[in-house]
């Protein structure tokens, strides 16, 4: 047994026009796929495969870079296929709102957070908006295929409920340099249907 690659669930040409065929079947085939192949590799070597893939990068800093790097592109890509959706909720409601009326003052707000996060983040990364272990949410960034899960994240460590990939492999081919771009059109895709229902399994571990 070993890790493999989720399907996506829609068609590589779903999202269009605001995340390109071509970006989504090469993102998925060959990035997604070589973080899952370097993963099986790693893990072979340190004899943890079929673990918890949660468990393993909650303790991260015991396995090393390639299970760091490679773990962390299986999760994060796993879910970032999620929350996206080509019949997205174009916004929260609930006890998902709720929080974010409190913490943020409103949905606009967190946007504008999220996308600021995203800009900043020199070179490769992710930003987030996370559940706390104390409950609350936050946004946060960061580097190459890290996430708030890891231990080796010091300053921002929760449940990641909502992720946006700025590697330049997620835009490159239809924005070019204008992650900013990007950025704005990810909201046209993302499912707060999805995001939500990981905020809920969230709160039912904590
Ligand atoms: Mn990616």
């Amino acid at each position: 047994m070993s890790y493999t690659l989720p399907e996506l669930p829609y068609a590589y040409d779903a999202l269009e026009p605001h995340f390109d065929k071509e970006t989504m079947t090469i993102h998925h085939t060959r990035h997604h796929q070589a973080y899952v192949d370097n993963l099986n590799k790693a893990a072979g070597e340190k004899g943890f495969e079929e673990d918890s893939l949660e468990g393993v990068l909650k303790a991260v800093s015991k396995y090393g870079p390639a299970v760091r790097n490679n773990g962390g592109g299986h999760y994060n890509h796993s879910l970032f296929w999620e929350i996206l959706s080509p019949n997205a909720k174009t916004a929260p409601e609930g006890k998902l709102a709720e929080e974010i009326n409190a913490v943020f003052g409103g949905l606009d707000e967190l946007k504008s957070q999220i996308k600021q996060a995203g800009l900043t983040q020199f070179g490769s990364g992710w930003a987030w908006l996370y559940v706390k272990y104390n409950g609350t949410i936050g946004v946060t960034a960061t580097a190459n295929q890290d996430n708030p899960l890891m231990d080796t994240n010091i300053t921002s460590q929760g449940y990641p409920i909502l992720g946006v990939d700025v590697w330049e492999h997620a835009y490159y081919l239809k924005y070019q340099n204008k992650r900013a771009d990007y950025l704005d059109a990810f909201w046209s895709v993302l499912d707060w249907n999805a995001v939500e229902a990981k905020y809920a399994e969230v709160l039912a571990k904590l």
